[in-house]
């Protein structure tokens, strides 16, 4: 399995649309401070249209709507699989599989292998983006525990 950087994954192509082009991409200290904002805004308990638009004013890159509405479901997708392998960690869960969203790609749906590949533990722990979902900007698949 190739390893992707968060370049990779800001960059990627998707439906033949280079989804961020190069002078727009986010550098690394963006995305930490994207990651940090949602994080707490939906701490304070924040709907995702405030914390969209809050999103749009904070970064240029992502002013406009759409691209907002990316960098906010990526990085949501992102902390929910963190949350669903902490909590399998502390329920000594082991395995994971992925719920394929209805219109899953073929990316998804090859790195899931269709949704019968079961992921490890590790597997959600690793750093970089790609191994498990989200699998690329505006990944609606899901990781759930296997028990
Ligand atoms: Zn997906």
């Amino acid at each position: 399995m190739t390893t992707l950087t968060f370049k990779d994954i800001w960059k990627m192509q998707m439906h033949g649309i280079e989804l961020f082009e190069k002078k727009e991409s986010l550098t690394k200290a963006e995305l930490l401070d994207i990651q940090d904002t949602i994080y707490r805004l939906q701490k304070k308990g924040l709907p995702s249209t405030k914390i969209i638009e809050a999103l749009q004013k904070q970064n240029k890159k992502i002013a406009q709507r759409w691209k907002a509405e990316r960098a906010f479901w990526t990085e949501s997708k992102k902390f929910d699989t963190q949350k669903v392998g902490e909590a399998g960690e502390e329920l000594e869960i082991v395995k994971y599989k992925v719920i394929l969203s209805p219109h899953a790609c073929e990316k998804c749906r090859g790195k899931s292998e269709n949704g019968r590949k079961i992921f490890k533990n590790s597997d959600i722990a690793k750093a970089e983006y790609g191994h498990v979902p989200p699998f690329h900007p505006n990944c609606y698949c899901i990781l759930i525990p296997v028990v």
